[in-house]
């Protein structure tokens, strides 16, 4: 097949480093069977030893002048990756800018260091010996000596021949390694509730996907339906259709979407095909969730993020449920948004992919509305149970009424009091944790910052400590100013922890806790408020946006939000959007049982349209007003944008740099991109690095980025790599 020298073999390798480039190493003639397309293996790089993935084999022979050093070592302890992924993580690299070798890392987030041998091997039941070539006649043997059933055989004291055998048999998918013996194929059990019949809209919905599903082809739809509607319960409807029909199902929730309720509901219906992968899975359960999955013993895959790399052999359905949700987009290189990967993989492997929200992404709905999704209406809530009333109260004249600047509005007040009188719960959002978001100085007007970062530091009270929410930065109160050194220094604003402090004092007796990045610290901590809450072991529960997301609460029947619109005044496209999703989730926390709720809204700004639509639970409005001035601005969805950081210690270089690269990036745009900056970013200061922010836009977005790339690469002497960070489709500018 190659032309190269007769007896000599090579792989391209991708490397987990940087450079968006693969590497050529020489195949020994001992590995010349193992070293495949997906394999993991060591090789010399520069100095060391890494592991790295087999990209292509065999790839032809280098250019003779340059020394080919040779792979070292197949490793099966640890994961290959099926074609599949590989394809997905080409993708990415092409798509994102990274190497290949880093979105390869992505997709197997917790790779054991140290390799982990498989205890048992099955039969996938693929397909039999008529499968192998005549002259196989090892891996003939190896298959011939696992039982027809699919039962797993112990891997111990077999000879090194009858491994190698069974690894390739692995590799080809007719047997699977497997990591307990009960993982085997088994029969479903029937369990769980008999399901529910289907409401008129759920049937409707049902109807274009399950026909749809046996199709073996690419169809899109958005499921756009309230929170409460029954899109869940369309989505293992779905499944329970693709898995009868012998295909996989990936199911991908927000990261803090995966509620021991969701999971409860999911193990009922899908049992023995059931894996989930979380982040607190050990590198172990990691790698034998992986190994299972890939041998064809879990078929509904459940995961956060990375299960989107899930080497599940024949993915029928995707279900990316909350598809707006931000924690979709990786923000650390690389900088890969699931959602859009989804649709990417359900492309590749004819999938359908159903994407669902309440207050879908303007992407998503945009996609739709070109008719590139077909969009399925679920509207109302599951028996008409009516949405909340919700209602916007003027903190300006709140405050001109009662002449003090209480963060709690009377109204609030005595709505909670009533709710618990009532013996019913209540959830209160305000979207900044600790006691006081700044502390002021009235004299000289500045606010203490991080001496790290361009930033207001936070007050803990109940740790006495000032805090930086982007570094680690710490310190006690300052006696005074630390610029003017006048004294009488003011707290401003108010955080989780003053709001937690105000209710108490409001209701005496009642039991108030608080959920934020700070109480959730200790693992599992989240869960447990959240079972707490649920036994109604507390009364009201406080918290940042952690409180908005996934649960179904059916006693909790008021819902306050505190300074709702505080974070639209953010320096970032997308504030608009996120505050609307935040509101329309939290307000559909509100009277899910049979009691009616009630959201009482807190403004300074209660005008505001995006509070309006909000108020009014109505998306559409909403999104013409979002989408003329996103059209306006040339923002996404009209328009691909990338965003660049150019970071540095030294403010002037990052300065210098930014500009070369800014220039660099029109050059390469050959007049058809548009570009701004460089400036400063909207965090100008942060870990002590200067960051100056360049942004990006075209309306054709493989244009858009083939140029970027480019202009990367033309300015790598000067501007080194490590020194750049490059986001596509940034969720956040912040
Ligand atoms: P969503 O995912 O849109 O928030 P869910 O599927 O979780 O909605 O449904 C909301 C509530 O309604 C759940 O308690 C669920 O058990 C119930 N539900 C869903 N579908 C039906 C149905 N067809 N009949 C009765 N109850 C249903
Ligand atoms: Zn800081």
């Amino acid at each position: 097949m190659s032309g190269g020298p007769p007896g000599r073999a090579f792989a391209a390798v991708a490397v987990p480093i940087p450079a968006r480039r693969v590497f050529t190493y020489e195949v020994p003639g001992a590995l010349l069977r193992s070293v495949l397309v997906g394999s993991r293996v060591l090789v010399p790089f520069q100095t060391r030893r890494i592991v790295g993935t087999v990209v292509e084999s065999p790839a032809p022979p280098p250019d003779p002048s340059i020394e080919v050093r040779p792979i070292e070592k197949v490793l099966d302890g640890i994961p290959t990756v099926p074609e599949s992924v590989l394809s997905l993580t080409r993708f990415v690299s092409d798509y994102y800018l990274c190497s290949w070798g880093e979105a390869i890392e992505a997709a197997l987030p917790a790779a054991p260091r140290t390799p982990l041998p498989p205890r048992f091997v099955r039969r996938t039941g693929a397909g039999g010996e008529e499968a192998l070539p005549p002259q196989a006649r090892a891996r003939r043997r190896a298959l011939e000596a696992l039982p027809a059933d699919g039962s797993p055989v112990p891997l111990a004291g077999l000879p090194p021949a009858r491994r190698n055998a069974l690894r390739e048999l692995v590799r080809a998918g007719l047997a699977a390694w497997v990591e307990r013996e009960e993982d085997g194929p088994r029969r479903r059990g029937v369990a769980g509730p008999p399901p529910l019949a289907p409401t008129p809209a759920q049937a409707a919905a049902l109807d274009r996907l399950l026909p749809a599903a046996s199709r073996r082809e690419y169809a899109p739809f958005l499921l756009f339906g309230a929170t409460g509607s029954g899109k869940t319960e369309v989505y293992l409807r779905t499944a329970e259709g693709v898995l009868a029909s012998g295909r996989g199902v990936l199911y991908l929730v927000p990261e803090i979407g995966l509620t021991p309720l969701l999971l409860a509901r999911i193990s009922r219906r899908f049992e023995g095909d059931l894996a989930v992968l979380h982040s607190g899975l050990s590198a172990g359960e990691r790698y034998r969730a992986w190994e299972r999955i890939r041998g064809g013993g879990a078929r509904f895959v459940l995961g956060a993020r990375s299960a989107v790399f899930a080497p599940l052999p024949d993915p029928g359905l995707i279900v990316v449920d909350e598809e707006q949700d931000g924690s979709y987009k990786q923000e650390e290189a690389p900088r890969y948004h699931a959602r859009d990967l989804a649709v990417v993989r359900a492309r590749e492997e004819g999938a359908l992919l159903l994407l669902g929200s309440a207050t879908p992404s303007l992407e998503s709905f945009r996609n739709a509305r070109a008719g590139r999704y077909e969009i399925l209406r679920l509207g109302e809530r599951v028996e008409s149970r009516p949405l909340a009333a919700v209602r916007i109260v003027d903190m300006r004249r709140e405050f001109l009424e009662t002449r003090a600047s209480r963060p709690l509005s009377r109204d609030l007040v005595a709505e909670l009091g009533a709710c618990l009188a009532r013996g019913e719960q209540a959830l209160v959002l305000r979207n900044r944790r600790g006691w006081a978001p700044a502390l002021h100085c009235p004299t000289c007007g500045e606010r203490v910052s991080c001496s790290r970062c361009s930033l207001s530091l936070t007050w803990h009270r109940s740790e006495a400590r000032l805090r930086c929410h982007y570094c680690a930065l710490e310190r006690p109160l300052p006696p005074c100013c630390p610029s003017c050194g006048a004294e009488g220094l003011n707290l401003l604003g108010e955080g989780t922890e003053r709001i937690e402090e105000e209710i108490r004092s409001a209701l005496p007796g009642a039991r108030i806790e608080r959920m934020d990045r700070d109480t959730v610290r200790r693992r599992g901590a989240h869960e447990a408020i959240l079972s707490r809450f649920d036994r109604h072991e507390i009364d009201v529960l406080v918290g940042t946006q952690m409180i908005a997301k996934g649960h179904d609460f059916p006693r909790v029947t008021l819902v306050g939000v505190v300074s709702a619109d505080q974070t639209l005044g953010l320096p970032d496209f997308r504030a608009a959007e996120r505050t609307f999703q935040l509101l329309t989730q939290v307000a559909g926390r509100a009277g899910r049982g049979s009691a009616p709720g009630t959201v009482v809204v807190q403004a300074f700004d209660p005008a505001h349209p995006v509070l309006a639509a909000a108020a009014a639970q109505d998306y559409e409005a909403f999104y013409r007003r979002e989408a003329e001035y996103r059209r306006a601005l040339r923002y996404p969805p009209f328009s691909a944008l990338v965003e660049i950081v150019v970071e540095d210690a030294d403010p002037g270089r990052a300065a210098a740099r930014a500009e070369i690269l800014a220039e660099a990036v029109r050059r390469e745009g050959e007049g058809r991109i548009l570009v701004s900056g460089p400036g400063p970013a909207p965090i100008e200061r942060l870990k002590s690095r200067w960051r100056r922010q360049i942004l990006v836009r075209s309306s054709g977005r493989r244009r858009l980025v083939a140029a970027v790339d480019r202009a990367l690469a033309s300015v790598e002497r000067e501007v080194p790599r490590k020194a750049i960070l490059v986001d596509v489709d940034p969720v956040s500018l912040l």
